[in-house]
């Protein structure tokens, strides 16, 4: 880690700096770099917007995980309700991300269930035709047996489930053999959790790994199930090799989607637009938008430069970063 990230990590966690951000203009301009907005209505005006300027599909998430407090569980559940509403309503995609600490499970697994289901069952309501799904975030190896569960029983239920693994998961390809016969939507991460013994180790291993699992999303079987393949990586080679693999495979970039944090890696977002691919971006939003702005500039240093240049403006008018 390095010291920039361990410097954003500790300002992350001071309510002091977060309390003073928040009251600032260069804290509402790191806000609109990479949060979609305060509210649900926010967000989905934003989602609007990129939708309407560029073609980018979003995916709201309300900000917060590892959540113990039933009300703030609650409030959780409540926005992320609301999020698939005001999507609905707006003739968007109805889509939106949950990690299931931040819903219940970090309470009890019976609460984060039905919350699950009160989300899913909200978006089967809303959705309108476009694609519409509930993704499963993917946290770490202690949860992992339970979110895979979990999607499994929502899809059983005939709800919009989807989940995410981590390519860097020794068990990753276990996990997709079931997975890839189903229509749901699967996205694939390198995986952002600390390294554990039955995980593949260095960046070239990790992204051999990702495109074998790749190779098993973009199979006859899955596409015979209707199931969508997500690719969410900022990695542009990983990227091109995954477009060859994809039309070797016989996949229109339309059957297929890519999808980044919003706000990172703008002019590689636009420039797949531009070559016809389908773009998602994961998209915050909620008050608590310091501690998950801070850190997107703890990972990358050129975030601050791009930051202090695009004071006010969320970096995909001018193409930056
Ligand atoms: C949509 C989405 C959802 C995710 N969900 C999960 C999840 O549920 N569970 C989980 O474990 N992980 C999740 N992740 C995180 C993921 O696992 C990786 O940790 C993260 O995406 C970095 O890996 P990368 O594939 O982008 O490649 P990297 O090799 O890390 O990055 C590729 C290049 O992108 C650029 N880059 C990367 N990050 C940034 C940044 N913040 N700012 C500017 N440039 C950057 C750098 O130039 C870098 O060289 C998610 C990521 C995305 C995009």
């Amino acid at each position: 880690m390095s010291i920039f990230q361990k410097a954003a990590i500790a300002l992350a966690r001071s309510p002091g700096a977060g309390r003073l951000m928040r009251a600032t203009a260069a804290g509402s301009a790191l806000a609109s770099r990479f949060v979609g907005g305060a509210t649900a209505g926010q967000a989905a005006a934003t989602a609007a917007r990129l939708r309407e300027r560029h073609g980018i599909r979003a995916s709201l998430f309300y900000l917060g995980e590892y959540v113990a407090d039933p009300a703030i569980i609650e409030q959780t559940v409540e926005q992320t309700v609301a999020a698939c509403r005001v999507l609905g309503a707006e003739g968007l995609d109805v889509h939106v991300s949950i990690d299931p600490t931040a819903i219940g499970y970090a309470h009890s697994d019976a609460l984060g269930r039905d919350n699950a289901r009160r989300i899913a069952s909200a978006a089967r309501q809303a959705a309108g035709g476009g694609r519409d799904w509930v993704v499963l975030d993917m946290e770490d190896d202690g949860i992992r047996a339970r979110t895979c569960a979990l999607h499994r029983e929502l899809l059983e239920d005939g709800l919009p489930a989807g989940l995410t693994l981590q390519a860097r998961r020794l068990r990753t390809l276990r996990d997709l053999e079931w997975v890839v016969r189903q229509r749901t939507s699967l996205r694939l991460v390198k995986g952002a959790f600390p390294v554990r013994a039955l995980d593949h180790r260095g960046r070239a291993r990790i992204d051999a790994a990702y495109l074998e699992a790749a190779a098993i999303m973009l199979s006859p079987q899955a596409r015979a199930a209707g199931f969508l393949p997500v690719f969410g990586t900022h990695d542009d080679r990983l990227a091109g090799a995954l477009m060859a693999l994809a039309r070797e495979r016989g996949w229109a970039p339309d059957e297929f989607e890519f999808e980044m944090l919003y706000g990172v890696r703008v002019d590689w977002q636009l420039a797949l637009r531009a070559m016809g691919y389908n773009l998602r971006v994961y998209l915050p939003f909620g008050a608590d938008w310091w501690p998950y702005a801070i850190r997107r500039v703890g990972e990358h240093p050129r975030n601050a430069w791009l930051l202090a240049r695009s004071l006010n403006s969320d970096g995909y008018a001018a193409g930056q970063g």
